[in-house]
């Protein structure tokens, strides 16, 4: 659970008694652990499933409302040699890939582990091939590589498949995701406070106040939406807290930083972000290739460097539906207004263009394609 509410009256209240104010993304972030048993479930054991379980319509894999990855435990006679090398191993699922819709279809009833656990390490188990009795251990194992060209991750298809396949963190993937699943793993948000010196709630609040709280990336005001709002550590060294160290992102332009992509960002907020980025004429038609890759969400890049390697023209980000003579009623992630061809995230997203005459692909639908 993760709580987004603007202290501001609050800390204007806590700063005439004379007190100081703390940021609330700053700490609430690692209060709200998570408590909710299936995320303790997902995150700690993993939860035995079978694919029907698993809803695909995104082309990820979610467990009710949460991403997961899936992998098989039971590695049979082969168990030794997988804990002795990963590569030996099962290749575990990020996405609805060719793969796993071939099992589907053949009907096959394979047993996963559904979990979210990031650390790369899985518990799995088999039978010693010389003595027939059970082994079991944690070792590594490597992700499947239909996966990364199923979603075109960080462009596979048209870039170096075997440095992205090298590079693959689970962190960043998740984090990279993060936008289209209703609820986000407690443990992807928040940072360390112990890292931070004691006055960094004040430092950083007056830092984003004399910025008159504009993200000094894309520009972007939030000064009505402040928790949006972080102060970033340019050399990463978070006791420096020298101003030209300091620089204050948006949450969007911050998880872009290098060695930020741990930055989980939530659907609504990105939405609301891109509004308010078209609102004050950041994001606007006709953009370059490297605008849009800048404000798009990241879970969107697989897409765009698809239809960049095609030839096609840059597509508006965060396109916006009105229905006639009404206001806002629906958002798409990425739109091509003279070809009245989009993509967008939410099924009522997709639902209301399409009843406007778009054609509008799913992100699972333009995956599959
Ligand atoms: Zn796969
Ligand atoms: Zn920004
Ligand atoms: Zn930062």
């Amino acid at each position: 659970m993760r709580l987004t509410v603007d202290f501001s009256a609050l800390h204007a209240t806590v700063r005439q008694m004379g007190a100081q104010a703390t940021d609330p993304e700053f700490h609430l972030g690692q209060k709200a652990t998570a408590l909710d048993p299936i995320d303790i479930a997902l995150s700690e054991t993993g939860i035995d499933v079978s694919l029907k379980d698993v809803n695909t319509n995104t082309g990820l894999l979610a467990y009710k409302g949460r991403q997961v990855l899936l992998y098989i435990q039971d590695h049979g006679l082969n168990v030794q040699k997988a804990l002795d090398n990963r590569s030996a191993g099962r290749k575990y699922h990020v996405a609805f890939c060719k793969t796993l819709t071939e099992m589907q279809s053949k009907g096959k009833f394979e047993r996963y582990v559904a979990t979210n656990d990031t650390s790369g390490e899985f518990f799995i188990s088999g039978l010693s091939i010389h003595t027939r009795s059970p082994v079991e251990g944690k070792t590594q194992l490597n992700v499947c590589k239909n996966c990364l060209e199923y979603l075109n991750y960080q462009g596979y298809k048209q870039g170096s498949r075997s440095t992205i396949f090298s590079r693959f963190s689970l962190t960043a993937f998740f984090a990279t995701y993060s936008s289209f699943f209703p609820h986000m793993p407690s443990r992807l948000a928040g940072e360390n406070d112990s890292l931070y010196t004691p006055d960094w709630p004040m430092i950083s609040g007056r830092y984003r106040a004399d910025r008159d709280f504009r993200c000094e990336s894309c520009s972007v005001n939030l000064s009505n939406h402040k928790n949006l709002l972080h102060t970033h550590h340019k050399n990463g060294v978070k006791t420096d807290n020298r101003k030209s160290n300091l620089q204050a992102l948006c949450v969007d332009c911050h998880r872009k930083q290098p060695s930020h992509d741990h930055m989980s960002v939530r659907h609504a907020d990105m939405q609301l972000i891109t509004r308010l980025r078209r609102e004050q004429s950041i994001v606007k038609k006709d953009m370059g290739w490297s605008e849009v890759f800048k404000l798009a969400d990241p879970g969107v890049h697989g897409i765009l460097y698809h239809y960049r390697s095609k030839g096609w023209n840059p597509p508006d980000v965060g396109y916006e539906i009105h229905e006639p003579g009404k206001c806002i009623v629906g958002q798409l992630e990425l739109a091509w207004p003279f070809e009245r061809f989009g993509i967008a995230i939410s099924e009522e997203d997709i639902y209301i263009a399409r009843r406007q005459g778009w054609q509008v692909l799913s992100m699972r639908e333009a995956a599959d394609q």
